[in-house]
């Protein structure tokens, strides 16, 4: 009897491990412009893969023909066909070929994805790390790091990654957009409408003082999450803010959260050479946009209690976000209050509550912006 039991359970855990995996989202974050046309970057590009498991990854680097070129190739076994949307978003990878690296997936028949990053070994660092997104969703991130702009950083002395210009360009992400509603209220108010009026309103102030602004989506159009941080890689000239309204099962459930990333949410698999100090670049990134969401967060509190004392204090958290995680500037999400809690949700369409929350969140910025430059 013990022995079938035994014979049983062998039975069942190789079933179990060889159950397939689905891959279930694919982003590819960077910017489309050759290089020499945009400012300094530590991230070229970043590849993000969603799977409905946790798949066992392997990374092998190779020698490639073309001198001082590299390639690092990254196995997803056992993984289903992508069909659909999944498979145009694979093909688009593929498209995405600079001076300094070719991007290349291939499903194999036997049920191996492969991706292979071919790249300039005097430009190019590459990573790879698994995580866990705010969904609870396995991920699996690539990341290309530009080498010399980071030597650059360091032999400048430079106190890496300040914002640099007294008035960067502020990136207004409103959160969802067309087919993508986002959360619904109890009495029918809608995110995507909301974000878009409160990035509307933010834009205007931001302008009067002065700083540039960018709008990821300015009307009721649908984004990827990849397309929304494109205009978020200028290096340190640019601050990126997603704007959102949350929604919970529980109607009590309330208040203010600000959102930020850092790569030691990320576990890393494997990294060539120089990657390891562009980690540390990577790092002050996330100090920065800690800082960054500290201070929204704070002066959007503060502006909220002027006119709702009730607004509670959910505080400022790091998480997998995948905007924030595309995004390679100081970056920030904002969830403003629940929809689902019926008198956050009257609020949140307030039209005076509004100004009054985004004055709030300009007066974070510029408080942030200002402690930069003096660093
Ligand atoms: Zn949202």
């Amino acid at each position: 009897m013990k022995k079938l039991v035994v014979l049983l359970g062998a039975l069942i855990s190789g079933v179990v491990s060889g159950s397939q995996i689905e891959l279930e989202k694919v982003y590819l974050h960077g910017a489309h412009e050759q290089a020499a046309q945009r400012g300094p970057q530590i991230e070229e590009a970043r590849l993000v893969f969603y799977f409905n498991q946790k798949p066992k990854v392997q990374v092998v680097e190779k020698k490639v023909a073309k001198k001082q070129w590299s390639s690092v190739v990254v196995t997803v076994p056992n993984l289903g066909r992508a069909s659909g949307e999944l498979k145009t978003a694979l093909e688009k990878i593929q498209q995405r070929t600079t001076d300094q690296y070719v991007l290349k997936v291939n499903q194999h028949k036997n049920g191996d994805m492969e991706i292979t990053v071919t790249f300039d070994l005097r430009k190019i660092n590459v990573a790879v790390d698994e995580f866990t997104s705010i969904g609870t969703k396995p991920g699996l991130s690539i990341t290309l790091y530009h080498q010399p702009t980071i030597d650059g950083l360091k032999n400048a002395q430079q106190s890496i990654l300040q914002v640099a210009h007294h008035a960067p360009t502020l990136v207004i992400d409103c959160g969802h957009g067309g087919k993508d509603t986002g959360a619904v209220g109890t009495h029918g108010a809608v995110e995507k409408d909301i974000a878009l009026r409160v990035g509307k309103k933010l834009a205007q102030v931001a302008e009067k003082k002065g700083y540039p602004v960018t709008m990821a989506r300015s009307d009721d159009s649908f984004l990827e999450l990849d397309q929304r941080t494109s205009c978020a890689h200028n290096g340190a000239s640019c601050v990126f803010i997603s704007i959102h309204a949350n929604h919970a099962q529980d109607a009590k459930a309330q208040g203010i959260e600000t959102f930020y990333f850092e790569r030691a949410l990320f576990k890393p698999v494997f990294q060539t050479g120089g990657a390891w100090s562009a980690d540390i670049m990577s790092d002050n990134l996330g100090v920065l946009s800690k800082q960054c969401a500290d201070e929204i967060h704070k002066h959007l509190l503060s502006a909220a209690h002027s006119y709702y004392p009730q607004a509670v204090d959910r505080t400022v958290k790091k998480a997998c976000s995948q905007v924030l995680m595309g995004a390679f500037v100081p970056a920030v999400l904002v969830e403003l209050g629940f929809l689902s809690h019926p008198v956050e949700e009257s609020y949140l369409i307030n039209d005076t509550y509004l100004d009054i929350i985004v004055a709030g969140i300009m007066s974070g910025i510029d408080s942030f912006v200002k402690g930069s430059n003096r660093g």
